[in-house]
């Protein structure tokens, strides 16, 4: 690990934050068409909707947009967007050529199987390359279980995990370093080893903490040099008024926790991952996990709101149409290039769900922002907490330890 210069500390960045914005993240999702199964997930193949895919052009539109406005990270998610390789691939280098600082995409892997037939070593080398010529920061690969088999048959991917763990070498040779993508759910550490419905608190941790251990001694053994995890996508309340556009959310047990549940999980989460740090990359801040149990503890003041539809925001594949974030649907802000971010003049106040995309960004860089404008005043109770400061500074040394997760350098 070594600390290096970053793009995060760029003058304009810091700019922003004293002016109490963060720079801009556009999450555009490019299609809602997918090949994957995944039973914790609306866009698998086998729900019957009219699937769509947004046009290059106005892609282009967006990320020009985007540029004008000082977004600094634009992720191309979907559905599965390496369905459409070739627009992918030309699209990213759009968002390169224009000085996109933190591009993001990432699959769910089915390009990695019938990894055993001729010309698969051949295959992965040039799409290593191709996007080796890219600007393209992170790259994730889904991985749903620590076991092989479990993964396989919740995507419907057999055989992706030999694939994956013969690719990972040849990124790696090409200078790209994909991240495990975890997005958490009852088959975390292999079919049936998390109970159904939480009975017991500790029983329930421990089981977690368990398929988190395990989850990250598989990814590593596999040639990860970097994981994240994503919260589960069920929101964190009936009463709340939401629709969700982003179709990665379900109602399957597989990935629905009640808020109890939530507690035990991210407090297993956060005990597990000091252990692991030196050993891969990981992305998840311990305080965001720590503000989430508090939250759910009951404390609505504890986290720093989310900057969804505020700094961040979220492309539909259906409309082309810009949202605060996949969640909150009943709320279209129209086209993005006839968005202007400065004037959206709301403050954050959001904390609806627990969008990992959003919610660690908005707690990592939301409490400089009040560190800066309110130097003498503690704005939430989680910034009046000790413990909260401890966690966030170690959280930020750890970061540029890791060069801001830097796909494009190893560990
Ligand atoms: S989780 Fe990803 S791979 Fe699985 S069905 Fe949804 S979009 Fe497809
Ligand atoms: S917390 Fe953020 S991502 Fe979640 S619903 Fe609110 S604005 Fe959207």
């Amino acid at each position: 690990m070594k600390h290096t210069k970053n793009p995060v500390f760029q003058i304009d960045n810091l700019r922003s934050v004293l002016n109490g914005r963060i720079p801009g993240q556009v999450v555009i999702q490019y299609t809602n068409n997918c090949n994957g199964t995944c039973p914790q997930c609306s866009m698998r193949k086998t729900e019957t909707y009219p699937r769509s895919r947004l046009s290059e052009d106005e892609i282009c539109k967006v990320i020009d947009s985007a540029v004008r406005q000082n977004v600094q990270a634009i992720s191309f998610t979907g559905g599965e967007p390496f369905l459409y390789q070739d627009s992918l691939i030309r699209l990213i280098q759009y968002a390169s050529d224009r000085n996109i600082q933190f591009i993001r995409t990432g699959t769910n892997g089915y390009m990695f199987t019938n990894s055993d037939s001729i010309g698969y070593t051949d295959k992965i080398h040039r799409l290593a390359e191709r996007l080796s010529k890219t600007k393209l920061r992170n790259f994730w690969i889904s991985i749903d279980s620590a076991d092989a088999q479990t993964h396989e048959q919740m995507r419907g991917l057999k055989g992706v995990i030999q694939g994956i763990e013969k690719a990972l070498p040849i990124f790696h040779g090409h200078g790209i370093y994909p991240a495990a993508n975890l997005g958490i759910n009852r088959n975390t550490g292999g079919l049936d080893k998390i109970s159904t419905k939480m009975t017991d608190k500790e029983v329930f941790y421990q089981e977690f903490k368990e398929a988190f251990e395990h989850f990250y001694q598989f990814v590593i053994s596999l040639g990860f040099s970097m994981v994240n995890a994503c919260y589960p996508m069920n929101v964190n309340g009936d009463d709340r008024k939401m629709k969700a556009v982003y179709g990665a959310t379900s109602i399957n047990p597989v990935v629905n926790f009640s808020k109890e549940e939530k507690i035990q999980i991210f407090q297993a989460l956060m005990d597990t991952i000091p252990k692991y740090r030196s050993q891969i990359r990981i992305f998840t801040p311990l305080v965001s996990l720590y503000s989430l149990i508090r939250q759910f503890e009951g404390d609505e003041d504890f986290s720093i709101p989310c900057r969804g539809g505020i700094d961040f925001f979220f492309i539909d594949a259906k409309d082309g149409n810009t949202y605060p974030c996949g969640y909150r649907g009943n709320e279209s802000m129209g086209k993005f290039y006839d968005l202007d971010i400065k004037a959206v003049k709301e403050k954050p106040f959001c904390k609806a769900c627990d969008w990992e995309c959003f919610r660690d960004p908005s707690e990592m860089i939301g409490y400089l922002i009040y560190s800066f404008k309110h130097p003498f005043s503690y704005i939430t109770n989680g910034i009046k907490d000790s413990t909260y400061r401890n966690l966030w500074k170690k959280d930020l040394k750890y970061y540029r330890s890791c060069s801001f997760f830097d796909g494009r350098k190893p560990f």
